[in-house]
């Protein structure tokens, strides 16, 4: 294993951070997965995850089982998990500009077009390996001016020539889920039977541009920047899995689910010949793919105490009692119904919450969203 450190833009003079990535396999064999823990810093699931696989991966790359490089970034955000304010950890928002740590990550698609159509020869077919060093290079040119920036483009470099990215996160109170997009649902299908997901959202773009759309969205996006500067058909394939793995809910944090989780990432690995043994026994799919789109959040209409009706993984019923809101001092009690026929799979945690909060999230089978889809 090899440790790397990456230190991030000086904020003020005196600090520093750095992000720390762990590697571990061949670097040359042309394989490279990455695996990365609470990029939402009060995530914690995913931390226990990460602790579990390093000494997994340790196993592995001594027996020589791995057969390509795994890169593991326990910590994916420094800057948030510092961020305590009046005893409570703020990890989803930058304190300094408001942004959530999981939006904004760069389209490397027009820069790494441009890179390759000066590099390749006429009606020449672009090959993935020379695509993905363009990307590693137009994301090595972004400028960055904050702490936040430079955090973004570190992780950006890391994953954007992998062929699968795992960004391990999770809900206030949930079953596993995940998040991909539409395409790569046939590639993502034994990672949901492996974790046992109990919904899986599917979008092509979720809104404000997420880790894991960034580097799995690129390559459609890089095919169809490249076809336009050549004035011809450019095929890409699909060359990077990317799906954001939502671990329950935050308090779920136990050595038991973390280290079955780990087991479940690596078997993924096996599936995909990244670690040798063979691909593992499928266990059954017990979710459907469904968009992001009819993923409904039911929302609490005014303040109040909150009272969950029914446990997360349900199956509702459109019109069906998930929640009441009352409240105490003019003794109204609020009945929240699900808006469609779906999977109760996120709740919200705090059982005192303010109008407009998303109460519980129910994924049905019909796009009736638009716009952004995912919560701020
Ligand atoms: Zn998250």
């Amino acid at each position: 294993m090899i440790e790397r450190r990456h230190p991030l833009r000086s904020p003020t003079p005196g600090t520093t951070r750095e992000l720390i990535s762990l590697h571990f396999g061949p670097t040359d064999a042309g394989r490279k997965v990455l695996l990365q823990g609470s990029l939402h810093a009060d995530e914690v699931p995913g931390l226990l995850v990460a602790h579990h696989l390093r000494r997994r991966l340790a196993e592995l790359e001594a027996q020589g089982a791995l057969r390509g490089e795994i890169v593991l970034v326990p910590f994916a955000n420094p800057v948030g998990l510092s961020q305590w304010v009046l005893q409570a950890h703020e990890g989803r928002f930058d304190l300094a500009s408001g942004e959530n740590f999981n939006r904004l990550y760069a389209d490397l698609a027009p820069r790494a077009a441009e890179l390759l159509a000066a590099r390749l020869a006429p009606g020449a077919a672009v090959d993935v390996a020379a695509a993905r060093a363009a990307l590693r290079e137009a994301c090595a040119g972004l400028q960055v001016d904050t702490e936040l920036q430079s955090l973004r483009r570190t992780l950006l470099g890391l994953a954007v020539d992998a062929e699968v990215v795992l960004d391990l996160h999770c809900d206030n109170e949930a079953v596993l889920h995940l998040y991909t997009l539409p395409a790569l649902w046939p590639d993502v299908e034994p990672l949901a039977r492996l974790t046992g997901s109990r919904a899986v959202l599917l979008a092509d773009v979720s809104g404000d541009e997420p880790f894991d759309e960034a580097c799995s969205g690129v390559w459609p996006r890089l095919a169809a920047a490249l076809s336009q500067r050549l004035g011809r058909t450019v095929e890409l394939p699909h060359a990077c899995v990317a799906v954001t793995v939502e671990l329950r809910g935050e308090r779920d944090v136990t050595h038991e689910f973390a280290a079955a989780d780990a087991e479940a990432l690596l078997a993924y690995l096996r599936f995909r010949g990244v670690i040798a043994g063979g691909p593992p026994p499928l266990p059954a799919l017990v979710c459907e793919a469904t968009p992001l789109a009819g993923s409904i959040p039911v929302l609490a209409p005014h303040g109040g105490v909150l009272v969950h009706a029914r446990p997360v993984g349900a199956t509702v019923r459109r019109g069906e009692l998930v929640a009441e809101i009352v409240d105490p001092v003019g003794g109204g009690v609020t009945r929240l119904e699900s808006p469609t026929d779906g999977v109760l799979y996120a709740r919200e945690s705090r059982r005192f919450v303010p109008a407009g909060t998303r109460v519980v999230k129910v994924a049905g089978r019909e796009a009736v969203r638009s716009g952004k889809l995912l919560s701020d």
